[in-house]
């Protein structure tokens, strides 16, 4: 059993609405080296794409990605939730996404100066839920011009329709944790 699956065994916690709880190692306080430990599968699995960059979205995406973009030894650029001042609007490519665990849409962005048409992006986020997230960031992808060629997901919650969404639109879904069910706050694995 990988690190990040015995992590999530011990040290997960299951809400309702199904949503893990994982604060302990990933999304508040962050242990490297379960991040390290699942950076090989993703390199393993995305090598010989020609991966130019790595994307994501602030906050909870930005630890696994920065590791995996350092393995690849490319850029990591993460979607920002807010404008910043020296981000003008006719320099940004922005899209709507919906917030699982927070239940709210807003509007990310990123800046023109970070994607080319020629860049070919590797998407590296937290969860997989709805695809919600993923899904915006491919769509910033595009704006580009430039190509997702894949989706990296540390922990993916199978049960729900975010594989099935991700892959119908064709795009190569890898997951390092694939979670089965959260069923009466017991957390199954695929395998
Ligand atoms: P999606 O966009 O696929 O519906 O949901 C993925 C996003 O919502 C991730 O970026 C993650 O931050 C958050 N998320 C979805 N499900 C969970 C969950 O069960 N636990 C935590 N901690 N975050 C989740």
């Amino acid at each position: 059993m990988s690190n990040l699956k015995q992590m999530v065994l011990d040290y997960g916690k299951v809400y309702p609405g199904n949503v893990l709880k994982v604060d302990s190692f990933l999304n508040h306080q962050i242990d490297p080296h379960v991040i390290k430990s699942i950076e090989n599968d993703f390199y393993q699995y995305f090598k010989n794409k020609g991966i130019t960059k790595v994307l994501t979205i602030e906050s909870s995406g930005i630890a696994p990605a920065l590791m995996v973009a350092y393995r690849f030894d490319v850029p990591m650029l993460f979607a920002k939730k807010a404008l910043p001042s020296t981000i003008k609007s006719e320099d940004k490519y922005e899209t709507l996404v919906h917030s699982y665990t927070k239940n709210t849409s807003s509007n990310v962005f990123i800046s023109k100066e970070y994607l080319d048409k020629d860049d070919k992006v590797l998407i590296i986020d937290d969860f997989l839920a709805n695809g919600e997230a993923a899904a915006g960031l491919a769509d910033l992808i595009e704006q580009s011009g430039a190509e997702t060629v894949g989706i990296g997901i540390c922990i993916e919650k199978s049960f729900q329709p975010g594989r099935e969404r991700l892959e119908k639109a064709g795009y190569d879904v890898y997951s390092t944790c694939r979670i089965k069910s959260l069923g009466d706050g017991k957390i199954e694995f695929y395998e």
